[in-house]
């Protein structure tokens, strides 16, 4: 199939501008002024950007125990703008060759966008063995998550194996001898408790310690979310130092702060936790400025009566938010709306840079001759309501719900075809693929 996407504004390689898009098959072939094109079918994207695809470098689809599975959390990916998400599990689980090669059996037959996994969450010095052929096989980082495994021992240890296979560890960092300390006599039935017992120090102590082994070991660092201000600047200052770290944000650390916890409790709980009000300010200029690398959803399902658990003791309810539907949307409107980010920063932070963390870029993150046609078309002025009662993902609730946004995504095509047209998905389960990291190829 023939395609010319036709009389948008389309954010190239090369810049943004006026121009019509040619796509054969699956690839990006040309960028013209010509108004038509042999025996291709004329996507109109009049009053459009036409957009890459963004590429989700960090969701939690996989939860054996609910209801969401692949196909529904990459229609919500599919519906919110994505075209290829990466996925991890919860808990320790796609550790070994094996799994990881069922893993990709399970989703391949379920996927609407094409996807990546994560290795992780590495527990177990019996992991450490297992993490070439998982390099192999494509994953873009490993997983290390800090409040199940924090011994620096291991760290270390794990951040040398990482090296050896040239493919980044991704970290959550949060210290827990600190958040057991401030745990210590608090009220659970007050939700804000969770925010208490998790302060910035938590965070900041971790990724401090996490920056010093990296040094040691001379690995590559990915940090995989950051909530507080001082989080990045402790980034940048050991780049400096010549330290390989990377680091990302979510729309919630960005959109919303702990004064949601009085009305939401349990559905706005994550981890690490939602601060106070005048750190989004902070992340924003950090998100401009390239100190913060790019924008993921960091997208959690788990059912509503799950987090309804966390009424009477927010310890109860599982933490995450589910976020892939809406964070392209959320950043767009606050970031470039709102004067914070421009087009070309946006298209950076949800695209081009976590393709190109991933090992995915050029094929994905940009529209290029001879990438795949990815991309989405975008209506800047169209205003709309966030309501979670229609959303694809099981989850059926949203901290966002209610809010009014400016610029919607119309309609997603994933390797030249249309997996979604502004209401439904179009294509049947199985139309995503697999898409191995290419690090290793490009290093
Ligand atoms: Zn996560």
């Amino acid at each position: 199939m023939r395609l010319i996407v036709k009389g948008g504004t389309v954010a190239t390689e090369k810049g943004i501008s006026k121009i019509n898009m040619l796509v054969d098959s699956d690839k990006i072939v040309g960028f013209t002024l010509a108004e038509t094109w042999n025996e291709a079918l004329v996507v109109d994207a009049a009053n459009m950007f036409v957009l890459p695809g963004a590429v989700d470098s960090h969701t939690h689809i996989s939860y054996p125990e609910g209801k969401e599975d692949f196909f529904t959390g990459t229609s919500a990916a599919a519906a919110g703008g994505f075209t290829t998400v990466v996925d991890m599990d919860h808990k320790s689980g796609c550790t070994t060759e094996k799994k990881y090669r069922e893993k990709i059996d399970v989703c391949q037959l379920k996927a609407i966008t094409d996807f990546g996994l994560s290795a992780g969450i590495i527990v177990e010095d019996t992991d450490l063995e297992e993490l070439d052929s998982l390099a192999r096989l494509g994953t873009p980082y490993f997983k290390l998550f800090m409040p199940l495994k924090s011994e620096y021992d291991f760290i270390c240890q794990t951040l040398t194996a990482c090296k050896e296979t040239g493919i980044p560890l991704g970290i959550h960092a949060e210290d827990m001898t600190l958040i057991n300390y401030f745990s210590n006599g608090l009220d659970w039935s007050d939700p804000i408790s969770f925010v208490r017992s998790r302060p910035e120090v938590s965070e900041q102590m971790a990724t401090a310690a996490v920056l010093e082994m990296a040094d040691y070991c001379q690995s590559s660092v990915h940090f995989c979310h950051t909530s507080t201000a001082k989080t990045a600047e402790l980034i940048i200052e050991a780049k400096k130092r010549g330290i390989k770290a990377t680091i990302e944000v979510q729309p919630h650390f960005l959109i919303l702060d702990e004064t949601s916890f009085a009305e939401k409790g349990p559905y706005v709980k994550t981890t690490p936790p939602l601060r106070s009000s005048n750190i989004k300010d902070i992340l924003w200029r950090q998100l401009a400025a390239g100190i913060i690398d790019f924008v993921s959803s960091d997208h959690f399902y788990c059912a509503q009566t799950e987090k309804e658990m966390g009424l009477k003791d927010i310890r109860q309810a599982p933490a995450g938010i589910p976020g892939l539907e809406y964070a392209v949307a959320l950043t767009y409107h606050f970031g470039v709306n709102k004067g914070r980010i421009d087009l070309k920063r946006f298209v950076q932070v949800i695209a081009e840079a976590p393709a190109r963390f991933c090992g995915y870029y050029p094929q994905k993150g940009v529209l290029a001759v001879g990438s795949d046609a990815d991309f989405i078309l975008f209506n800047p002025e169209e205003e709309w309501v966030i309501d979670s009662s229609n959303m694809f993902s099981k989850a059926g609730y949203s901290p966002y719900d209610g809010l009014c946004l400016k610029g919607k995504i119309k309609r997603t095509f994933v390797r030249g075809t249309e997996v979604y047209d502004g209401l439904s998905i179009k294509v049947s389960q199985g139309h995503g693929r697999y898409i191995p990291s290419k690090r290793l190829n490009r290093e």
